[in-house]
């Protein structure tokens, strides 16, 4: 059950700032911190909200890169910064990881502890409800096609649920790597929106045969890579919709997990499935640096105030939006 209440002050060690949060977008996750997880455990109370934008409130004194007043991001995943994947830019593989918001207490509150390693100055130009709306999902989608996937100009990209806040991110990562973008969506005017991010073609996913349409669209050759986050809904259409030595990458199931897999298409195809977890610090600072040229865009659905977390959390439960959906502190 989510509930608006007071809070004790987050008390900061050494190696962590205090940030003032000014918004914080929602994701899929703070729903599954809500009703719980098998073999997860989340400690109660929980504050969820793992996309924090705000003012530095509080640093020690031997910080040298921010000050009191600095406006910031955060950086939502947090390895232990110290083991061998954390030290070759892999902390999202590290066993020590954890999403702030989800492994932690996050940014559904005034003020959050953060580690101070973590903290992005804010992209100049962006409203703190932006600049709350993109890191989560954009590293994500950056890690799936640039890290992952390795999206070049030649490729066909499917992206599923291109409302989504993955979606979103990836239809504009993969037409910036040069690859032709066709884009699922709920009804015509989510279609509208993924067209306007750069889509070359859409396919209601409700209304039409995905796979069909794939196929048409591909002369029947199929797609070189897939992004996947939706899950059992759509997985076995998804393997199937790849072309010869496809990839597909997926970072979620949404809808559920046990999926079906046809070997005989992983085989005689040559497909590559990718297993994709948030991303490094590294990749995030080159979204940041892609924000600051202009070369991507934030798509903000609506904003909540803070006291409506609730209300915020239907509307995406519901698959009602377009982008991300932020709550305003
Ligand atoms: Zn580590």
């Amino acid at each position: 059950m989510l509930q608006h209440e007071d809070a004790p002050d987050p008390a900061p060690d050494s190696d962590e700032a205090l940030v003032r949060v000014k918004a914080c977008a929602l994701n899929h996750l703070d729903v599954w911190a809500r009703q719980g997880l098998p073999k997860v455990t989340i400690n109660m109370p929980h504050i969820s909200g793992s996309d924090i934008s705000g003012v530095v409130d509080w640093v020690p004194p031997e910080e040298t890169r921010f000050t009191t007043g600095d406006e910031v991001i955060v950086n939502p995943g947090v390895g232990c910064g110290r083991c061998d994947r954390c030290l070759t830019g892999r902390d999202d593989q590290c066993s020590d990881y954890k999403i702030i918001g989800y492994g932690t207490d996050g940014g559904y509150a005034e003020l959050v502890k953060v580690r101070r390693t973590h903290l992005i100055r804010k992209p100049a130009g962006m409203t703190f409800e932006e600049a709350a709306s993109f890191p989560l999902v954009f590293e994500t989608a950056y890690h799936m096609l640039v890290t992952k996937a390795r999206v070049d100009p030649g490729d066909t990209v499917l992206v599923l649920a291109a409302n989504s806040g993955v979606g979103i991110a990836a239809v504009q990562i993969a037409k910036l790597l040069g690859a032709r973008v066709i884009a699922t969506a709920g009804d015509a005017e989510k279609a509208e929106g993924a067209r306007h991010l750069g889509a070359d073609s859409t396919i209601d996913h409700y209304n039409q045969d995905v796979l069909g349409e794939v196929k048409r669209l591909t002369g029947g050759r199929g797609v070189d890579v897939v992004v996947e986050h939706v899950g059992e809904a759509t997985w076995e259409g998804s393997v199937k919709a790849l072309a010869k030595g496809g990839r597909l990458v997926t970072c979620g199931a949404t809808t559920g997990a046990d999926a079906l897999t046809d070997l005989r298409y992983v085989f005689s195809r040559e497909l590559t499935i990718f297993g994709s977890y948030m991303a490094g610090m590294g990749e995030l600072l080159e979204v940041v640096e892609l924000f600051d040229k202009g070369r991507l865009k934030t798509v903000v659905d609506s904003v909540f105030p803070l006291a409506q977390a609730g209300e915020a959390q239907t509307r995406m439960e519901k698959s009602r939006h377009f982008g991300k959906i932020v709550l305003k502190v």
